[in-house]
């Protein structure tokens, strides 16, 4: 396709403030900073493990300016998975969600959906059912995350749809 075997590249998109930039830095480097750049999009290469094999991943973290603001076509067509970040206390980072694949149409690329900042849960808004429901109408994998809190949990996300998208390259 795309690229080569070992190089994957994964656009991370969803509403401003879900935390696509705390994931992206916490794939990366591990750490939790707290506050991220908010205006600047940002391409990273980063080279680990997955189940054995090298991977070098090209990680665009997107900042769409507003609700509105889907990712454009050539941030689609660039990557070889989307990671779709809505957050659990915001119900519009959801619909948001909803929108960008929508937007997609037809075109049938890796998808995974995350649920981020799960620590918060006193606040809220989308239940984790829901979640997993919209996962299945696309067919493709979901966990609730806090990227404040999991390392772990993090990387594990993006090794997901590293997989999904090396299993849709052998088709
Ligand atoms: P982006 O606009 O999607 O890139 O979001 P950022 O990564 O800049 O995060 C927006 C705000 O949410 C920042 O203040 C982060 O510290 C905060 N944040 C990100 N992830 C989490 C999380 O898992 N839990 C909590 N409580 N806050 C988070
Ligand atoms: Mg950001």
């Amino acid at each position: 396709k795309k690229s080569s075997l070992s190089e994957v590249k994964v656009a991370v998109v969803g509403a401003p403030g879900v935390g696509k930039s705390a994931l992206t830095v916490r794939f990366l480097t591990k750490r939790y900073i707290g506050e991220y750049d908010h205006q600047t999009e940002t391409k990273y290469k980063h080279e680990v493990l997955v189940d054995g094999d090298p991977i070098l991943f090209e990680i665009f973290d997107t900042c769409p300016k507003n609700e509105n603001d889907l990712p454009s076509h050539d941030t689609v067509s660039w990557a070889d998975g989307l990671l779709l970040v809505y957050s659990i206390i915001d119900r519009q980072s959801f619909a948001f969600v909803k929108k960008i694949v929508s937007s997609l149409a037809n075109c049938d690329m890796p998808l995974y959906l995350v649920a981020n900042k799960c620590d918060m849960v006193h606040l809220r808004q989308v239940s984790c059912e829901e979640g997993a429901i919209l996962a299945r109408d696309y067919d493709c994998g979901f966990s609730e995350v806090a990227a404040a809190e999991q390392v772990a949990a993090v990387a594990t996300v993006f090794q997901e749809l590293c997989r999904s998208v090396l299993v849709s390259r052998r088709k």
